[in-house]
């Protein structure tokens, strides 16, 4: 009693037992295309329907190959009824096709899912508050916690975070043109980061045939399609995977590979976590409209490395807005994987 419905949010491989809201379901929810979340959806699904966005429907289906007819796509915003439970998507802030899910079953508690969220005030109040003020002060909430602590206070904003690194990077390739700027990434997330270096310098952006494949579900603007290539002699600002700007041998590999083209590599390693590798992160941040004290800088032999905290989760500040606002009658955290390698 008091469950929301015979539904499992990002639950596929029957492990984690917190999402999974009652055994036997045919009613799967997945809020974002990140691989702790979908972990064990394979193109053999077959246990009923999986409901998410547009987006996310795109890369089920293209990434992973699940059938059309086994995806429901819902829009944002608008509820639909799912086994007579009245369910909205609504957005959340995170990567591309990201959503919360919004459950409302006839005489019972509202229940909020947020997935991975990044609840930016400006956000909470133009996307999230026209749909959530009727629930305030009566749903339970299962809340993506991923930075629920106080060193990670405050995290500049995305745009805010990406035209900063974009400045610094700028700077680094005026005084070194032989330099190969290597841009970490996620599967899907973290995009706008190589965009906005590629805008910034006037050039494109190289995009391995992987991440291409990923792009053209996302729906991206003709302008930010435009900058992409998939010619890697055409430009210096290349997207790698995340875990190569964390290798210092996998950097140096690949600049011997350029060796004839480039003499050192500008690394950019954009992730939330920077800002909590140093105690005074909160005092750091403080300065964040002003400048980019927020970036921190490490070199080692030809490659140095810029951490950014782009982050596409919620800062403890932002997580503590969003609950004081919602008022909710109880707040579960969101369990994930053991491994934050593994955190998207
Ligand atoms: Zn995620």
């Amino acid at each position: 009693a008091g469950t929301p419905g015979p539904f499992a949010v990002d639950c596929f491989n029957g492990r984690q037992s917190t999402c999974l809201w009652e055994k036997g379901t045919t009613s799967w929810f997945l809020s974002h295309f990140h691989y702790d979340h979908y972990i064990g959806l394979k193109k053999s699904f077959c246990k009923g329907k999986i409901y998410c966005t547009k987006i996310t429907a795109k890369l089920v289906h293209h990434i992973l190959g699940v059938p059309l007819e086994r995806i429901g796509i819902l829009l944002l915003n608008q509820p639909v009824a799912v086994q007579g439970v009245k369910v909205t998507a609504v957005e959340a802030n995170h990567c591309p096709g990201a959503c919360m899910f919004l459950f409302e079953p006839a005489g019972e508690r509202p229940t909020l899912h947020t997935g991975d969220c990044r609840l930016t005030p400006s956000q909470v109040r133009d996307k999230m508050m026209p749909v959530l003020s009727k629930v305030r002060s009566q749903a339970r909430l299962i809340l993506d916690t991923t930075y629920c602590n106080r060193k990670y206070a405050h995290f500049p904003t995305k745009e805010e975070a990406a035209e900063a690194i974009a400045r610094v990077i700028s700077a680094e390739v005026a005084s070194n043109p032989r330099v190969l700027v290597l841009v970490g990434s996620y599967t899907i997330g973290k995009e706008l980061v190589f965009f906005k270096i590629a805008q910034a310098l006037g050039r494109k952006v190289y995009i391995g045939a992987n991440k291409r494949r990923v792009l053209k579900c996302l729906d991206l603007p003709a302008e930010l399609r435009a900058l992409a290539t998939a010619n890697d002699m055409e430009t210096n600002v290349h997207a790698v995977p995340l875990g190569y700007v964390r290798s210092q041998q996998r950097m140096e590999s690949i600049l011997k590979h350029y060796k004839n083209k480039y003499s050192a590599v500008v690394a950019v390693c954009p992730t939330g976590w920077s800002l909590g590798s140093s105690d005074n992160g909160a005092a750091r941040s403080s300065s964040i409209s002003n400048n980019n004290s927020f970036i921190s800088c490490k070199r080692k032999g030809k490659v140095v490395t810029y951490s950014v905290p782009y982050s596409e989760h919620s800062s403890y500040e932002e997580l503590r807005f969003f609950v004081d606002w919602l008022q909710p009658v109880q707040v579960t955290p969101f369990v994930k994987l053991q491994d934050q390698e593994a955190f998207a």
